[in-house]
């Protein structure tokens, strides 16, 4: 029967998964369903009886695929992509197949030691510090929550683990931080009274001297500076906080040091890109998101610590039907992170790194890259145009400007982006930038080409033109 089962479906499913990447074009990027219009079309009761999986997928394809929205979509410019790719989604095929589940070593030796090996290949490639070890979390989000979390507890020798949080600790952000950092210090205790969000230059990146004052006012008031976030390639316009002088700083005051890189760390595996990391060697911890622009679906944090035996100090947990008498040899990666239960998630990226190499991961990278840069000479030529914050990798920053006050110029690129995106063809978003409301195209789905940008770029310039008939 079981066997009947995935013979039948498994080649089925992945039949179906082929033709959509093939015919991906065809859906409308964005899912134009009304709210409630997908929850309506479900029963309210589950099924008494078990249903065949003939039925389950004729509604997997009438219902729910018109509610999706199209991550791999080759038009996909919004937020930052989440992309995946074949030997990705084959592999989880398998983690789901073999259900293991991965907290301690001995609850599969292969995934603790994949998980080593794969960490340690990523290091190499971004060029962080040798020493530096990694851990997969699910997200970038947790990362840096667990980053704050051990932060607090080197900057209380340990003692807030013990007996909670009683003096201020103070956390430094760029104003162009990601918001999961104000989440984390909620979250970590810390308080969002004591996040201080340092100004940023003209790029959009922090500036260390400002961070360098608001360290010592904090110091000459008492409060213990704990912990400053660093980005690189920031959510709104990929700017590059400078790793090296705010690292220098962190130094200086005995301060944490964490990096999130969520997007761009993965543009570090080429070497035209190595200077976003430059002062990497001050870094205490490190994430970015292979399952953002490292061909690996969602989700696959990687997240590097200088010190395992802090993180280790600040997670560990240690109850009797947890050991193993292996415990002293092996990496138990249950001490490494919040969750207990753990994804066997190295096996999809050991899949990428293998199936694609260095070599096409780099060019993969590389042609986005120079993708984003053909965008943005496109929209320097372009009157209408206005281009909002330098092209560091692979998004651009820009607005409709017709020369109205800045009222005016937020409605007008509101709705140039609701229709933009009403055609289904592509699908961007949008952010502020100073309080001004910016449209961002943002490149790094695994099947975006040249055709794709210059088809977004036509569509872009007729929507404008006729928002200003
Ligand atoms: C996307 C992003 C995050 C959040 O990533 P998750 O993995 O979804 O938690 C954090 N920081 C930056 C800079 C990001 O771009």
């Amino acid at each position: 029967m079981e066997k009947e089962m995935f013979r039948q479906y498994g080649y089925k499913f992945i039949d179906w998964l082929a033709d959509y990447f093939e015919e991906i074009e065809e859906y409308p990027v964005l899912s134009p369903v009304k709210p409630g219009s997908v929850l309506n079309q479900l029963p309210e009761k589950p099924p008494s009886e078990g249903e065949s999986l003939e039925t389950i997928f004729e509604d997997f394809k009438n219902i729910i695929l018109h509610g999706i929205t199209h991550w791999q979509h080759p038009s996909w410019f919004a937020y930052f992509p989440a992309n995946n790719s074949p030997p990705s989604v084959l592999a989880e095929l398998l983690t789901a197949g073999l259900g293991a589940q991965c907290m301690v070593w001995q609850t599969s030796p292969a995934a603790a030691e994949l998980e080593e090996r794969v960490l340690e290949w990523l290091r190499q490639l971004l060029g962080l510090p040798a020493g530096m070890e990694g851990v997969i979390q699910d997200t970038a989000s947790t990362a840096t929550l667990v980053a704050l979390l051990t932060a607090r507890e080197k900057a209380t020798n340990f003692e807030s683990n013990k007996r909670g949080l009683k003096e201020p600790l103070i956390i430094y952000i760029s104003e162009e931080a990601h918001s999961s950092v104000d989440k984390g210090a909620k979250i970590a205790g810390y308080g969002a009274e004591n996040i201080r969000r340092i100004p940023t230059d003209e790029t959009f990146a922090m500036i260390p001297k400002k961070l360098e004052e608001a360290v010592k006012a904090d110091k000459e008031k008492g409060f213990i500076p704990a912990c400053v976030v660093a980005t690189v390639g920031t959510t709104s316009s990929t700017a590059v906080d400078p790793v090296s002088p705010i690292g220098h700083i962190c130094r200086e005051h005995g301060v944490w040091l964490h990096v999130d890189a969520a997007f761009a760390g993965t543009a570090a595996i080429l070497p035209e890109m190595k200077w976003m990391l430059e002062g990497v060697e001050f870094v205490d911890s490190f994430v970015f998101n292979p399952h953002k622009w490292m061909l690996t679906n969602f989700d696959c944090s990687a997240y590097f610590v200088r010190d395992p035996g802090a993180l280790i100090q600040t997670f560990e947990i240690y109850p009797e039907y947890l050991k193993t008498g292996m415990d002293a040899e092996v990496k138990n990666y249950r001490d490494w992170g919040i969750q207990l239960g753990r994804r066997f998630r190295a096996l999809k990226l050991w899949f990428v790194l293998r199936s694609y190499g260095v070599n096409g991961l780099q060019d993969l990278i590389r042609e986005h890259i120079r993708l984003a840069k053909l965008f943005e000479s496109w929209v320097r030529d372009e009157e209408a145009f206005e281009l909002m914050a330098p092209v560091n990798l692979s998004v651009v920053c820009f607005r409709l400007n017709n020369g109205g006050d800045e009222e005016q110029l937020t409605d007008l690129n509101k709705k140039f982006e609701e229709e933009l995106n009403k055609t289904g063809k592509v699908f961007l978003s949008h952010t502020s930038l100073r309080g001004k409301y910016v449209m961002r195209l943002a490149i790094g789905a695994r099947m975006t080409c040249e055709r794709n940008v210059r088809e977004a770029w036509d569509l872009i310039v007729a929507t404008a033109r006729n928002l200003s008939l």
